[in-house]
């Protein structure tokens, strides 16, 4: 069963989701942008001890290659694996989704193969429908982008293009082929900002119960 992380229903009273925008390469600032619109503050994270105290980060699209050695260099791969065992949300796009992938942090059961519409295809737009944002469609902008060519059964589908996932979710992962941050139409951050919330609330309950035992 894939845990399923619903919309608070009342504001967070709390301090502000603090979401980290991984900013080795690529688009990073435009997601910091659509993440302050909606309230978070973001923080861009270049060193694993900025990942501390993050309720959620985003891998941004770029070129997979490079973050991924960027990745390497910088020694982020455990703490960002560490940021997910704990519970706490990512979001990867595009090259992010790529990075995530089995292959790559191996943070979910999936393969994502690199420029799969074609190398030609530099950038196209569609109307997708996704699950987890509502029945309208969303608008999304795939710039020579990837899909999952496999996955494993804990790896949720929340969009297709044809035959071909371009959005999933394994409980705190969240990744899609296109580029979120490029319309003006930000469900997919909210949807990570929620996530988020629900991620901050259920360790602080998990902290206060440890402390009572
Ligand atoms: N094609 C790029 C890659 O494979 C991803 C493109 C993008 O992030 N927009 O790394």
């Amino acid at each position: 069963m894939i845990p399923t992380y619903p919309v608070p229903t009342e504001p967070d009273t709390g301090p502000r989701l603090r979401i980290g925008v991984l900013a080795s390469q690529g688009d990073f600032a435009t997601h910091a942008r659509v993440l302050e619109s909606l309230g978070a503050v973001s923080l861009e994270v270049r060193r694993p001890d900025e990942l501390v105290g993050l309720d959620g980060l985003v891998i941004p699209g770029g070129e997979s290659t490079t973050i991924g050695k960027a990745i390497e260099r910088d020694g982020l791969g455990d703490a960002i694996r560490a940021h997910v065992e704990a519970g706490r949300p990512i979001l990867g796009t595009c090259a992010g989704m790529i990075v995530c992938d089995r292959e790559h942090l191996g943070l979910v059961d999936a393969i994502a193969l690199r420029n799969a519409f074609g190398r030609q295809i530099a950038s196209f737009e569609a109307e997708l429908e996704m699950s987890g944002l509502g029945p309208e469609p969303i608008r999304a902008v795939f710039i020579r982008a990837p899909w999952i060519g496999e996955h494993g059964s804990e790896v949720e589908v929340l969009a297709s293009l044809g035959d071909h996932p371009v959005a999933v979710r394994q409980g705190q992962v969240l990744l899609c082929a296109f580029h979120p941050e490029l319309t003006d139409d930000s469900r997919v951050h909210a949807l990570l900002m929620a996530m988020a919330t629900a991620a901050r609330r259920r360790i602080a309950s998990e902290e206060r119960g440890t402390r009572i035992a």
